[in-house]
């Protein structure tokens, strides 16, 4: 079901005590707050289970930051679906530009992961976007095409409608850089006009299709108010619940 979403995505910061603290002070932040967006958390996986015992009512979902795209068995270092599901943990973030950088991530293992994670009945967030090279040589929306293709659509109707889309342009993430709300309209546009042509409208209506790239409070209200941008993925901003209760409330 389409849903306005606020995500952090911690990365690899923090250590266990900062994490707990920022953790709680997002728990006191939701208790004493009435938000207007769904909220996740996607911390390191080392934290998932502290995360799920703060947020033990799912007032704040918590998401893995990747997951394998096999059942189980001689994966040294990989995380199941099985494990997240068996911790209570909602989902996972798949095929972030990092893991696709500096991990191999393609958008057929991406595929197969977002698969796995709703056979599992948990939600995937994938996410796509393109570089600086490929937006100069104009080949943007060529890109994210493939990507969403060759990754989500081997899907089932009922079954993309439970996938939420982060576009997050490589060239904005981590660099100060953000697009601007019009250029994020324009892929989250395209994106929704792919789903509706494979699958129709209605189905491409339910999905929530998010913004990643140098969020922050100044900037969030202006692309959140783009009609095909339903909330964001937040990396640097996501560490502070000063600047993350800011983007939160940008859907007040
Ligand atoms: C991200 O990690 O998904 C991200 C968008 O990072 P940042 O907000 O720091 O650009």
């Amino acid at each position: 079901m389409r849903k306005n979403i606020v995500a952090g995505n911690w990365k690899m910061n923090k250590n266990f005590q900062e994490a707990e603290s920022l953790m709680k002070e997002l728990a006191d932040y939701k208790k004493n707050h009435k938000t207007q967006c769904e909220v996740y958390i996607a911390p390191p996986s080392l934290y998932l289970t502290t995360a799920k015992t703060i947020f033990a009512n799912n007032e704040v979902e918590v998401y893995s930051q990747d997951v394998s795209e096999h059942a189980s068995g001689a994966y040294t270092g990989e995380i199941s679906t099985d494990m997240l599901q068996s911790v209570g943990v909602n989902g996972s973030l798949v095929a972030h530009s990092e893991r696709r950088q500096y991990h191999g991530e393609t958008d057929i293992s991406a595929g197969k992961k977002v698969k796995a994670l709703l056979d599992a009945g948990l939600t995937p967030v994938y996410c796509n976007g393109e570089t600086l090279d490929q937006r100069k040589a104009g080949k943007h929306l060529d890109i994210v095409k493939e990507q969403t293709e060759t990754a989500l659509f081997g899907l089932s109707a009922e079954e993309i409608q439970k996938v939420v889309i982060a576009y997050e342009p490589v060239w904005a993430i981590g660099t100060g850089e953000t697009a601007t709300p019009e250029q994020a309209q324009e892929i989250h546009a395209h994106i929704r006009n792919l789903i509706a042509e494979k699958y129709g409208k209605a189905v491409a209506d339910e999905i929530s299709i998010l913004y990643g790239g140098s969020v922050k409070p100044e900037n969030a209200k202006e692309i959140f108010s783009q009609p095909d941008i339903d909330g964001g993925l937040i990396g640097g901003a996501a560490l502070k619940i000063e600047d993350f209760s800011k983007i939160i409330e940008a859907f007040n």
